[in-house]
């Protein structure tokens, strides 16, 4: 079983000045935990990892803690040192930094939840830490991996969904930022057989688009981050089956915005499906002018070369399961024939009345 390091295993540190913290390589150190080192300013290293900088000393202490005075996690290379260093990577920390802090200040994130990833060269790419909440995140803590996920710098161990990042990042250059997040809303239509339908608000249509849905894998394997493969050149949003939704842009920044316009668009189908009445959705030709202005944009939509009576092919209907492929917009020709005969039917209904 693996080691859990509560606040209460720490509490002998306090005031002592200790520069860093040793844990058993397979230890979990719970959000407080965390929370209570970073306010000791004390940093935390994981046995094993890096053994060749971790002296002998490296063993428990007395009171069962284990302290070192071991050099950082990962001492950068010359050349990765100057690039992590440089103007233009604080830059990018600071702004993956202040994005951390709005996932967790409008509850997108929850404990140690949630990743953000920015590309800053050929083969680096910074990235939040593990166990840290996003809501504590400082510059200090950001990491950066090439782009296999091996750390090049930081002081903190890089997150283990970063290959989920990395996998966009390779299938698709346009993407330089990735977020990834437990939005309730989105993450709500994660956790069921729902689409999330089309068609129903210009922003979303225009930033999001229609959503995929890459099928369910243990997180932070190989395998997890080669779901998103399909999807990844023709949207820039993927809600992950029964975890939570990834965003990718050319910046972080817009990443981001689309983490909340998902979120608020799920949220406000929800609050709509609670109203009662019928939804409305948007003429298809209406959506049309809408894709055209999006390619201008230079956002990605798998519905480019669809004909339009495709682009709304999911509906919503509350407490009813609408089963979507993700990628392929679910509506077939044999699909759009049946929804044909059915107008035509209720048509001729409506006319045979009048006709009375
Ligand atoms: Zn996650």
């Amino acid at each position: 079983m693996r080691t859990v390091i509560t606040v209460r295993d720490l509490a002998h540190l306090k005031g002592r000045g200790d520069k860093e913290f040793v844990a058993p390589a397979d230890a979990i150190l719970t959000p407080s935990a965390r929370d209570f080192l970073r306010a000791q300013g004390v940093n935390v290293l994981f046995d094993g990892e890096n053994a060749s900088s971790h002296p002998a000393s490296a063993k428990p202490a007395a009171g069962g803690a284990y302290v070192s005075t071991a050099a950082a996690v990962a001492k950068p290379k010359p050349e990765h040192a100057k690039l992590f260093n440089s103007k233009a990577s604080q830059a990018l920390k600071e702004q993956m930094i202040c994005v951390g802090h709005r996932l967790w200040k409008r509850e997108y994130v929850d404990g140690n939840g949630g990743n953000i990833s920015v590309r800053i060269g050929e083969n680096e790419v910074l990235c939040t830490p593990t166990l840290v909440s996003k809501g504590m995140l400082t510059v200090d803590d950001i990491c950066m991996v090439d782009m296999e996920g091996n750390q090049l710098a930081g002081t903190q161990k890089r997150t283990s969904e970063i290959f989920l990042h990395l996998e966009i990042m390779k299938a698709n250059p346009k993407a330089r930022a990735c977020v990834h997040a437990h939005p309730p809303h989105a993450t709500a239509f994660a956790i069921t057989d729902a689409c999330v339908p089309s068609c129903m608000i210009p922003e979303m249509e225009v930033f999001v688009g229609k959503v995929a849905k890459s099928p369910y894998e243990t997180p932070g394997t190989k395998a997890f981050a080669e779901t998103i493969l399909p999807f990844c050149k023709d949207h820039n949003t993927i809600l992950l089956q029964n975890h939570g939704v990834i965003t990718w842009a050319n910046d972080v920044e817009r990443a981001y915005w689309f983490m909340e316009v998902v979120d608020a668009y799920c949220r406000t189908v929800v609050i709509a499906s609670h109203i009662g009445g019928h939804f409305t959705y948007m003429p298809s030709e209406k959506v049309g002018d809408l894709l055209k202005l999006k390619k201008g944009l230079d956002l990605p939509d798998a519905r480019y070369d669809l004909k339009p009576a495709d682009y709304c092919a999911c509906e919503f209907r509350p407490g009813a399961s609408c089963k979507s492929d993700g990628d392929k917009p679910a509506a077939s020709d044999s699909s759009s024939n049946a929804m044909e005969s059915v107008v035509q039917m209720v048509t001729d209904e409506v006319m045979r009345a009048l006709a009375k």
